[in-house]
């Protein structure tokens, strides 16, 4: 029986490690193209703002209060760095978003992975990748939803800046022609969705902003970086490889996610907030617990409470990096495992919104991690 159990979560585990194959039409018919070279490879460039096509608002040093005066459109920041243009045709698609970053919801990137999936995805694409400008300070939550919806191979990668366009010296444009570089190197796919920025390259399954100020900003502190970039193309540490336990969602069929609110656990956390925001609305819920995701007895009992009234609730870490460890036995919470919350918000709306159970639900977060501690000796150790 056990070892019944053990193979099913074994294939489970294989499944979930491949793309999603759907058969889509090409349709590229809504990205207008620049090209200096009918020969080079073709990119989908999708922009949807951000810093890195910002403008000063007080002059070439400033770096904080910037986004005053209009900075330049996705078409004209591709030509005004037209280097580019000698490494791809770039077919450009905006998806604006006004206001900065923090006002973005999910709706955007379903919309760029339904775009991307038509077009770089779809049978007999001739596109070789993606690049996404963002805005870095959801951009993470936006990068996660594409990684784990965007069902192909080819390279998607995330360029952004901490600095404006018209900075002293713009961190942006150097950004931009290293993701191109890297969007069209076919060193660069089956390796998730990354991020190209100061010169390297982050797995955006691991990555997060980790200083608000600087250029060096996305890392994935435990996993490392990728690659570097040298005179301007990629040069990767080790061959392609998809992150442990990914899953892949499909959203052909997905019109709007369900909304997952997030709660920070700290010393005198109120628990009736998790009652609050299920009233509000949410359909699931991301618990932040100290440490590896400790959480005080009073949010414990309000989650078990939510969690039998089928609110499904992920316990994140609060550390900046670590895991959230499921325990030997499953209980009624889910353990987010490698993923911070705001991984974890977006793949739990993927799944409430794909329809999943509970029990699949928790397989998404947790098979990996189960099936390798709770493994050969440890199942003695654990009582299993
Ligand atoms: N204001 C920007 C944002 O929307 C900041 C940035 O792009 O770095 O996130």
């Amino acid at each position: 029986m056990l070892f019944l159990l053990f193979s099913v979560i074994c294939l489970a585990g294989v499944a979930l490690a491949t793309p999603v194959a759907t058969k889509r039409d090409v349709d590229l018919s809504t990205l207008s193209f620049i090209s200096i070279n009918s020969s080079l490879p073709k990119i989908a460039l999708y922009s949807t703002g951000g810093t890195i096509i910002s403008a000063l608002s007080y002059g070439p040093l400033d770096n904080i209060n910037y986004g005053g005066a209009p900075g330049p459109t996705p078409a004209q920041f591709v030509n005004n760095n037209s280097e580019v243009l000698n490494l791809a045709q770039i077919g450009v698609l905006s998806f604006p978003a006004p206001g900065g970053s923090a006002g973005i919801n999910s709706s955007l990137f379903l919309n760029v992975s339904q775009y991307a999936n038509k077009q770089l995805c779809a049978e007999g694409s001739d596109l070789v990748g993606a690049v996404v400008f963002h805005g870095t300070n959801t951009m993470i939550e936006t990068a996660i939803g594409l990684d784990l919806t965007v069902n192909c191979s080819k390279p998607v990668i995330f360029a952004a800046a901490m600095r404006p366009d018209t900075y002293i010296s713009p961190d942006g444009r150097s950004n931009f022609y290293q993701a191109v570089a890297a969007a069209v190197s076919p060193l660069s796919r089956d390796r998730g969705a990354m991020i190209a920025m100061n010169d390297r390259l982050t797995s955006v399954y691991y990555s997060t902003k980790t200083n608000a100020n600087t250029p060096d900003t996305f890392k994935a502190l435990e996993q490392g970086f990728l690659g570097n970039f040298l005179g301007g193309q990629p040069h990767y540490y080790f061959g392609a490889s998809q992150p442990t336990g990914k899953h892949w969602f499909d959203t052909s069929n997905i019109t709007d996610l369900p909304p997952v609110t997030i709660l920070y656990g700290h010393q005198g956390v109120d628990a009736k907030l998790l009652y609050n925001a299920v009233e509000n609305g949410a359909k699931g819920l991301v618990l932040i617990g100290p440490g590896p995701g400790a959480l005080a007895p009073a949010v414990n009992a309000a989650a078990a409470n939510l969690t039998a009234q089928g609110i499904p609730i992920v316990d994140a870490m609060r550390p900046v990096s670590g895991v959230s460890v499921p325990p030997p036995v499953p209980g009624a919470i889910i353990y987010s495992g490698y993923f911070d919350a705001e991984h974890a918000r977006v793949q739990l709306q993927l799944a409430i919104g794909s329809g999943y159970s509970y029990d699949r639900i928790r397989e998404v977060f947790e098979a990996d991690l189960r099936s390798a501690i709770y493994s050969g000796h440890n199942k003695v150790v654990y009582g299993l």
